[in-house]
C-alpha cells in the first residue's frame, strides 16, 4: 500500500462537545479531496444526531458521506486499499483495537485524521483518546465556549431535564445540546447520587 513514497502519520482533532471538531475534520477532508487524495471517512454509528449514521455532520449542517462502523475492526475490514487519507469521527466511542489499526495505518503511508472528545461526562479521559493522544504526530486540542459564564469550555456536563446528571450514569449516553452543555472547570458539576442520598438524611 505503497502512496507515492508519502510518509504517514497521525492527526488527533480533541476537545470538549461544541468545539468544532467536526467542522475541523471536514476542513481538512475538503482540503484533501483538493488535493485530489483519495480519501475515506468512517464514523462510529453510535451518534446518529444530525443527518443519518452514513454522514458526519457539523453543527453548522455540512456533512460528507461517511462508513458507519461501530467496531475498530471493521476499519480495516472496510478500508479502501487504495485510501490516502483516512478520517474517523467520533473515535472515543471505539474499542482500543483502534489504536493499533490507526498506528498500522500510518506506518503503511496513510495519512490518519481522528477526531473524538477527550473527556466524558465526568471529566475523565474516554475511550481510546489518551493512547492516540500519545502516538500522534500531531494533535489540536479545541474549546468552546463555556455556556455559563462565557470563558473557554474544556468538559462535557451532561444534563438530566436541565439538571447536572449524577456520575453513576452509563459513560456512552449519545445526545446533542437538549442533553450536553459545554463548561468550562468550574462550571463543571458532576453530582454522586450518594451526595444526594446524604443530603437527604441531614434533612
Ligand atoms: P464538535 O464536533 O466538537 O461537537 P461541531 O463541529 O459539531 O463540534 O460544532 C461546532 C459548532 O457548534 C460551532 O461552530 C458553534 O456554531 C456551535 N456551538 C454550539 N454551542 C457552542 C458553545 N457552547 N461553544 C462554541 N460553539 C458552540
Amino acid at each position: 500500500m505503497a502512496r507515492d513514497g508519502r510518509e504517514g502519520s497521525i492527526e488527533v482533532i480533541t476537545g470538549v462537545m461544541f468545539s468544532g471538531k467536526s467542522e475541523e475534520l471536514l476542513r481538512r477532508v475538503r482540503r484533501a479531496l483538493i488535493a485530489r487524495r483519495k480519501v475515506q471517512v468512517f464514523k462510529s454509528h453510535l451518534d446518529d444526531r444530525y443527518s443519518g449514521i452514513m454522514a458526519i455532520s457539523s453543527h453548522d449542517g455540512r456533512h460528507i458521506e461517511a462508513v458507519a462502523i461501530n467496531e475498530a475492526r471493521q476499519i480495516a475490514e472496510r478500508l479502501d486499499p487504495d485510501a490516502e487519507v483516512v478520517a474517523i469521527d467520533e473515535v472515543q466511542f471505539l474499542d482500543d483495537t483502534v489504536v493499533e489499526i490507526v498506528n498500522d495505518l500510518a506506518d503503511r503511508g496513510v495519512r490518519v485524521i481522528v477526531s473524538g472528545t477527550d473527556m466524558d461526562f465526568r471529566g475523565l479521559p474516554f475511550g481510546p483518546i489518551g493512547p492516540l493522544l500519545a502516538i500522534a504526530e500531531r494533535i489540536d486540542k479545541l474549546h468552546a465556549i463555556c455556556v455559563v459564564c462565557g470563558d473557554l469550555a474544556t468538559r462535557n456536563q451532561r444534563l438530566i431535564d436541565g439538571k447536572p446528571a449524577p456520575a453513576e450514569g452509563p459513560t456512552i449516553q449519545v445526545g446533542g445540546a437538549e442533553s450536553y452543555e459545554a463548561r468550562c472547570r468550574r462550571h463543571h458539576e458532576v453530582p454522586s447520587v450518594a451526595d444526594d442520598q446524604m443530603s437527604l438524611v441531614d434533612r
